[in-house]
């Protein structure tokens, strides 16, 4: 089958997404790929068509997701693939049975969790079926820059070198710093991959810092929940004692609210994501257990009610907004205490057995690294969207138009020539939605909707859609309503 066949056939999809194409044409044509491809970005099926592009041969998909796995093996049985995962929650007669099944070969798709390579079982496996493509997710763990280290990673490039005969390699994550990316080539030893970074900008994502007093945090967070009821909210925090305070304090204020976090039983944290998937919850407080797999398109605020630890960490649980590609808001509440508590919990953390002690202080090292990229994050008074996207290596122009950094250089910056001082206030009766205004970077755009009330309004450019600052922006000498040149 064609990769367009397999697209419509089994997932139903018309057609690919950014990037998507580009990569599984390398990996069916036999070349390795390493694909950086953000959450919700359509990872997945980077592997899973070329998988199933061929009648022949196994696709083995390295995760260290559990929970994902699971999910992952579920959706693909529901679309007639035979697919098997195999890790530590199967119990050893499942997984016997799964092993034998797959010697006989009847999977297109194994998903295995890292550690699974060594064992003796999986090597027989290994010789006895042929593997067309491995696949490694989340690959930024195999790199000791990478934010989630994981010494099994380390064992996939001798794994791959000891199969009969080398598979394909496909390695993807979400988020990756040039150093991380040239470690995954390197250790997973990728022969001349292609390599491609898409839709890491979100230009619908608003990026705001709040700097607010510890005293005054809740009310900060009441007032942005204030402006989004019967609208989908994330908020999260990094200890699991203040998800169920807040969750707490906001259900007795009257928000329909759940706790989320790995301390809870497991029926209780599928109950209250499925109360946020269908609505019936909409603000989920949450620590960073919250949001792996989870793929609610409609989530319109993310907010930070600690300090994340790394842009990684920021980056990856900010873009849970927006998913739908409709304007999206991550604010980051910030009070004074909050860099030298995130640095207190850094520095008292248990370090991972697993890592011989050279390994645990280069980490250490690596986690006050990114801990003060988010410091400055919320110090810096330059583009917030730039400081982010640069972290990652990517290029960003100087401003983005998009972010409480740019918003407020926006207010100070001095009115254009043609609207000299003591000039009328602007007439905003004009100013309505459909309404066509100029941005001098963006070019011309129509107004598609003002809140008053929230000081925003949405605009629709030619390639993009962005919100700004009502009306202030209007006074600002990017956007306006007369036509340049005009005056
Ligand atoms: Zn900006």
């Amino acid at each position: 089958m064609t990769a367009e066949e397999v697209l419509k056939q089994v997932f139903g999809y018309d057609r690919f997404r950014e990037g998507q194409r580009y990569l599984i044409d390398a990996l069916a044509g036999g070349r390795d790929a390493l694909g950086i491809l953000p959450t919700g970005g359509g990872k997945s099926l980077c592997y899973q068509v070329p998988a199933l592009m061929r009648d022949d041969g196994i696709t083995v998909v390295i995760s260290p997701l559990i929970s994902l796995m699971k999910d992952q093996v579920m959706a693909l049985k529901a679309r007639g693939v035979a697919a098997a995962y195999l890790n530590s929650t199967l119990t050893p007669s499942q997984l016997a049975l799964a092993n034998e099944r797959a010697m006989r070969g009847q999977y297109r798709i194994i998903y295995v969790a890292p550690e699974r390579l060594k064992t003796p079982s999986f090597r027989q496996l290994a010789e006895a079926q042929r593997i067309r493509l491995l696949a490694v997710d989340e690959a930024h763990c195999v790199s000791q820059w990478g934010q989630d280290f994981r010494p099994d990673y380390l064992g996939i490039g001798e794994f791959l070198e000891s199969l009969p005969e080398r598979p394909v390699l496909g390695a993807f994550t979400a988020t990756a710093t040039e150093a991380v990316r040239r470690d995954i080539i390197r250790l997973l030893k990728m022969r001349s991959p292609t390599s491609i970074t898409t839709g890491f900008d979100r230009p619908n994502l608003y990026f705001g810092v709040r700097k607010v007093e510890q005293a005054e945090k809740e009310n900060a967070l009441e007032e942005l929940l204030g402006r989004y009821r019967e609208q989908s909210v994330i908020v999260y925090c990094s200890s699991r004692k203040t998800v169920d305070r807040l969750a707490e304090l906001l259900k007795t204020r009257g928000w329909a609210a759940a706790a989320y976090h790995a301390g809870l039983p497991e029926d209780i944290r599928r109950e209250a994501q499925e109360a946020f998937t269908a609505d019936r919850v909409r603000v989920m407080v949450a620590t960073c257990a919250f949001g792996m797999g989870i793929d609610k398109p409609d989530v319109r605020c993310v907010i930070h009610y600690n300090m994340p630890r790394s842009p990684e960490a920021y980056y990856q649980e900010a873009g849970r907004a927006g998913r739908d590609g409709k304007p999206g808001e991550c604010v980051l509440l910030c009070a004074p205490n909050d860099v030298a508590a995130a640095r207190y919990v850094l520095m008292n953390s248990e370090p991972n057995p697993a890592l011989t002690p050279q390994q645990q202080a280069f980490i250490r090292k690596q986690d006050l690294v990114r801990l003060e990229s988010m410091e400055r994050y919320t110090e810096t008074g330059a583009c917030l969207r730039q400081h982010l996207i640069r972290y990652f290596g990517q290029k960003a122009p100087a401003e983005c138009g998009n972010c409480s950094s740019c918003l407020r250089k926006q207010k100070t910056r001095p009115a254009l020539p043609f609207r000299p001082k003591g000039r009328p206030r602007m007439d905003l009766s004009g100013i309505v939605p459909g309404a066509t205004v100029w941005h001098q970077r963006f070019g011309e755009g129509r107004i598609e909707s003002i809140d008053p009330d929230k000081h925003r309004m949405t605009v629709i450019f030619a390639h993009d859609t962005k919100q700004f600052a009502y009306p202030d922006a209007l006074y600002s000498a990017y956007l306006t309503a007369e036509k340049p040149g005009k005056l």
